[in-house]
């Protein structure tokens, strides 16, 4: 089965191209960087690539945690679908959250985060490794009893829910905003701004931040990216170089417990001091 990912690719190009021909018309500066652009577009097809090598054995686990659940939820039961929906978007919530306040899981999650623009193509700017620990966030859904095809199906249209939101050309939509992850509060997600740090971490339903006090409305333009400027185009270094800095900290710390925090810690700890 093909995942749903890569079928929306041709649709998330034809959409990259057309919000990249209105920026230029505007001279918007979100898309005055083409080599940050074709970076993006780049790391998106690796991310691919690399996330099939990584599925096969993730297929393994997520197989095993099924076999293991005691009660299997009907696929032919539109209910099923739904409590789905948000165990999937719950699940999604949790990784995200701990990829952003967990140092060892940021050094995934930092490829997203580092291009210093805010626009469609930075959507696709995706870890090319994440494949190796993300299904520790995914597994309880199948020991939850829901089959890994229909895990993998319903996470796939949360991922391509999430593509549309990586845009400025969008600026509110009224009494969505309370319920739906929408490009303003996805914005302040990218943003470094001291009051948008680790907030918004919705996939599709903003609701999770309101429940558990991540949420922060836009109030003021976003500065994007991350609190050290990566300022490298060079895919390889941009998927490893937060590993070489978490190295780095667990060298210099002294004692026991200061690193393990410099694994465990928040990465926003070892980067402002
Ligand atoms: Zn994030
Ligand atoms: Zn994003």
């Amino acid at each position: 089965m093909l995942h749903p990912t890569v079928i929306a690719i041709p649709i998330f190009a034809a959409l990259i191209a057309a919000e990249a021909f209105f920026a230029a018309r505007r001279r918007d500066p979100e898309y005055n960087d083409s080599k940050d652009t074709w970076t993006n577009i780049f790391l998106g097809f690796m991310s691919v690539v690399w996330g099939a090598i990584f599925g096969i054995f993730t297929y393994y686990i997520y197989d095993l945690c099924y076999s293991l659940a005691p009660f299997k939820f009907p696929a032919d039961a539109w209910w099923t679908w739904a409590v789905l929906f948000f165990v999937d978007d719950l699940a999604y919530y949790v990784f995200h959250r701990a990829s952003h306040e967990i140092r060892l899981f940021w050094n995934f999650h930092v490829v997203h985060h580092s291009s210093e623009h805010y626009n469609l193509s930075v959507a696709v700017r995706q870890s090319w490794f994440s494949g190796l620990l993300h299904w520790i966030f995914y597994a309880p859904v199948m020991l939850l009893g829901f089959a890994p095809w229909m895990f993998a199906l319903m996470h796939g249209f949360n991922l391509i829910y999430q593509f549309w939101i990586h845009t400025k050309f969008v600026r509110r939509l009224g009494p969505l905003e309370w319920i739906l992850n929408t490009p303003s509060h996805h914005r302040v997600h990218h943003g470094v701004n001291e009051e948008y740090l680790d907030k918004n971490y919705a996939g599709v339903l903003i609701i999770w931040d309101r429940l558990f006090g991540s949420f922060v409305p836009e109030t003021e333009e976003p500065r994007y990216g991350i609190i050290k400027p990566i300022k490298s185009y060079n895919p390889l270094w941009i998927n490893t170089h937060a590993w070489f800095e978490m190295f780095a900290a667990i060298r210099s710390n002294r004692g026991f417990r200061a690193k393990l925090r410099s694994i465990f810690g928040s990465p926003n700890l070892e980067t402002t001091n």
